[in-house]
């Protein structure tokens, strides 16, 4: 499998980096992680080919995370896509993505191709392919919306944190979070690769919970410009058993795993 850091910004938009999307590359299956303001460009900018994009899973609809997909739609539609693409979200947000999209004028009937709503159950083992599924945990970064609930029946609050399984190799994505505590959502897993955002969550508590999670390797993601200084100067001073063990992702990188 290959992992590229698409993007690897906060919902602050910047000139110079792009929101958080992760591309996951299988032999088969390239499966985009999130589709934020401006994903299309972040895929140019990356050399994606809009096609090669086989499914999007979605964390949770913040802007930061969901609101280029209309967008990407229409490039894609303009590519003459003739093979389905697959959108893997919650099951109570299939609906809303599902009418966000006629909404947007992207109609089945003009699109050329199918857009197929693969919705998942909280904590359910879902296969994307034969040899790769994922776990979804309900994480609490919307928890603070909670209260408004009884004026927005409708709205759901999901946004989850990830377990990725293929062959022997498990990856813990923490997607947007609440409290340290998500941080252990899948506390009985030690994971090959740990990806983290580090926007609501203090990079030092953060680095704390790494030595009980053991994950082989860290990167973290999701943060804004003007953390970068903070950060650097953290990463600098790695403690000496986390050095080369904790990365922080930047915009375009890939590696194999
Ligand atoms: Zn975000
Ligand atoms: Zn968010």
């Amino acid at each position: 499998m290959k992992i590229t850091f698409l993007g690897t910004s906060s919902g602050k938009t910047s000139l110079k980096r792009y929101h958080s999307s992760i591309l996951f590359s299988l032999e088969k299956y390239n499966l985009l992680i999130d589709a934020g303001d401006g994903i299309s460009r972040t895929l140019i900018n990356n050399r994606i080919n809009f096609n090669s994009i086989n499914g999007i899973l979605f964390t949770h609809l913040h802007p930061d995370h969901f609101s280029g997909l209309p967008a990407l739609i229409v490039q894609i539609k303009m590519m003459n896509r003739n093979k389905p693409l697959e959108i893997f979200i919650h099951k109570s947000l299939v609906e809303v993505v599902e009418y966000f999209i006629i909404h947007s004028y992207l109609l089945p009937e003009k699109m050329g191709f199918e857009i197929n709503y693969k919705g998942f159950n909280d904590d359910e083992r879902f296969n994307i392919t034969e040899k790769f599924l994922f776990i979804a945990k309900k994480n609490s970064h919307l928890h603070n919306l909670e209260k408004y609930q009884n004026k927005y029946s409708s709205l759901s609050l999901y946004c989850a944190s990830f377990l990725f399984e293929s062959d022997s190799k498990k990856i813990i994505y923490t997607s947007d979070i609440g409290a340290e505590e998500d941080l252990l959502l899948f506390s009985e897993i030690v994971p090959d690769l740990f990806i983290s955002e580090v926007t609501h969550i203090s990079p030092l508590i953060l680095l704390e919970k790494i030595k009980s999670i053991k994950p082989d390797m860290t990167y973290l993601t999701h943060y804004a410009d003007e953390d970068i200084p903070a950060l650097s100067e953290i990463m600098a001073n790695l403690p000496n058993a986390l050095k080369e063990k904790v990365i922080l992702a930047v915009d375009n990188i890939s590696f194999d795993f």
